[in-house]
Formats: structure tokens, C-alpha cells, sequence
């Protein structure tokens, strides 16, 4: 009798505390503002997945905001004021018409007072011509003589190449590539493999930038069989921004190589750490040997 009661008292206790954390992870969700609208890319089905797989971690309540379409008339952007103040952390899926100037200078606001931003893919080929967010996303799809180049050599060396010298930004065919993990130290990457086989995917090169105080977390090896740099490439890297941080990830072309288990995790735990400076999303397994 006595050991039923135990059990009955550790099935009531049990199913308490369950519920106990069910409650906590979604009183204190972090906000994140999904932003998209116009790409060269096929927002409309990365954003979903994107959407998912934040929501999957229980981490974070997502909001979306989509700007106006290229062709938009003028006034349409009018309204295009979004209040990054609600949000710990701003995800950039859109690659396209700069910002209206207000919008700008409330971002950098945003940022230098401790704001997260998430660049995902193709984001880093928006907005050459605006300098901060230059400084904010560190590499940008960008002719060699936009800024400096950064790479890992063979044995795990930073090297800077100035503004002007090598290739500027390309990726040759898309094909699956290992990928290598740069400080598994970092909250991001702790508990990740040391490599593996990211997705049939682009692998961007030659991207240019300030990269001031850029810290490389990932790279992957630009083979010149498919038309790359012979050297390793960031895939994955951080920026600090005044009190903010940013994360940025250059890897998943379409909805599919987003949606690798490896990158995948990059996502949400990149997302994580831009919003608070820590990562408690417990790394998955990651596929290793995905063609
Ligand atoms: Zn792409």
C-alpha cells in the first residue's frame, strides 16, 4: 500500500513538474521578427520553414513581417516602420530595396542598445551601400574591391586578404560539402560534431566586407572541382555591433538545404545566442553523411 501510494504520489509529483516546464518555456519565449518580402531567393518557402523550426526549439514566439514587393509604389513603404524594440532578436530573410532612412537609423538604434540580428543566406547580399549594416553583417556579397576577405587556412589560421586582391563573391554548382566546426567552444557551437556533409547547397566565396572583429564558428572547403577558391570559406560567423550581436549564416539556398539537421541547428541556436549572448537549445544529432 504504502509503495502505491509512492507511486501515485510520483505519478501526481511527475506529471506537476512536466507541466511546471511546459509552462516556463512558454511564459518566457524569446520574440523574434521575421523579416522577408522581396529576394532573389524563394523566401515564400524558406520563410515557413524558417518559422518551424524556430517554433520546433520552444524557444521562441516568431512574428513575420513581410515589406513591400519591388514594384510597390512609393507610399507603400510609408507605413514600413517596424518596432524592433519589441523584439531580442531580428531575422533577415530579404535581399532587396534599401529601407527608408527612418527605418535605418531605428535599426542601428536597435543594435547598438543591445539588439540581436540573424542574417540568413542571401540577406548578406542586401544593402551594399548602407555603411552600419555593412558593419553589422561583417562579409557581404560584394565585388573584391567592396572591402576585405576572410578566410581559415589549412591550419586553422585567420587570414585577411585587403580590399581589392583575390576574387570577389561567386559560388560555383551547388553540391554536398563538408562543413568544419572553428571553436568548438563557442555556446553556438558546443555539443555540435566536428564536421560533417551539409546539403546539396551553394558555397558562397570571396565575400568582402569591414569584418571588423569578425569571429569565424564554421567553414567549408571551396574546391576548385566545382569551380571555387581552393581554400576554406566562413560559412558561419559572428559580428559584434555595439551592445548587439550578430549572427550570420551563409549556408541554405532553398528550403530544402535550410532544413538540414546541421544547419537547422546553426539556425536556431545562432538565433538564441544573437538574442541573449547564451544557447540552452540542446544540440540535436546532426545527419552526418547527407548527399
Ligand atoms: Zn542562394
Amino acid at each position: 500500500m504504502k509503495g502505491m501510494k509512492t507511486a501515485i504520489w510520483l505519478l501526481a509529483f511527475g506529471s506537476m513538474a512536466v507541466l511546471a516546464a511546459g509552462a516556463g518555456a512558454a511564459k518566457d519565449p524569446i520574440r523574434l521578427l521575421l523579416l522577408d518580402g522581396q529576394n532573389n531567393h524563394d523566401w515564400k518557402a524558406t520563410t515557413p520553414v524558417l518559422r518551424d523550426m524556430l517554433l520546433a526549439s520552444g524557444r521562441f514566439s516568431v512574428d513575420i513581417l513581410t515589406a513591400p514587393p519591388k514594384d510597390a509604389p512609393r507610399e507603400a513603404w510609408g507605413s514600413f516602420r517596424p518596432d524592433f524594440s519589441k523584439y531580442k532578436v531580428v531575422l533577415s530573410n530579404y535581399n532587396g530595396q534599401l529601407w527608408p532612412a527612418e527605418c535605418q537609423a531605428a535599426f542601428e538604434k536597435y543594435m547598438r542598445e543591445g539588439g540581436g540580428l540573424v542574417i540568413y543566406h542571401a540577406a548578406n547580399n542586401a544593402f551594399l551601400e548602407w555603411s552600419e549594416w555593412a558593419r553589422m553583417v561583417g562579409l557581404l556579397w560584394a565585388p573584391a574591391t567592396y572591402g576585405d576577405r576572410v578566410t581559415v587556412d589549412r591550419e586553422g589560421k585567420v587570414i585577411r586578404t585587403p580590399k581589392g586582391e583575390g576574387p570577389g563573391a561567386g559560388h560555383g554548382p551547388q553540391h554536398a560539402y563538408e562543413v568544419i566546426l572553428r571553436d568548438i567552444k563557442h555556446p553556438i557551437m558546443r555539443g555540435l560534431p566536428l564536421k560533417w556533409v551539409h546539403a546539396k547547397d551553394e558555397l558562397y566565396h570571396g565575400q568582402r566586407g569591414p569584418a571588423q572583429n569578425i569571429h569565424v564558428l564554421l567553414t567549408a572547403f571551396s574546391s576548385p572541382t566545382q569551380k571555387g577558391t581552393s581554400t576554406n570559406e566562413p560559412m558561419v560567423f559572428i559580428v559584434p555591433y555595439g551592445k548587439g550581436r550578430v549572427f550570420v549564416n551563409l549556408l541554405g539556398h532553398d528550403q530544402v538545404s535550410v532544413a538540414h539537421s546541421g544547419c537547422s541547428a546553426l539556425m536556431v541556436r545562432g538565433a538564441e545566442w544573437a538574442a541573449t549572448g547564451k544557447v540552452t537549445i540542446p544540440a540535436p544529432r546532426i545527419h552526418l553523411n547527407k548527399k
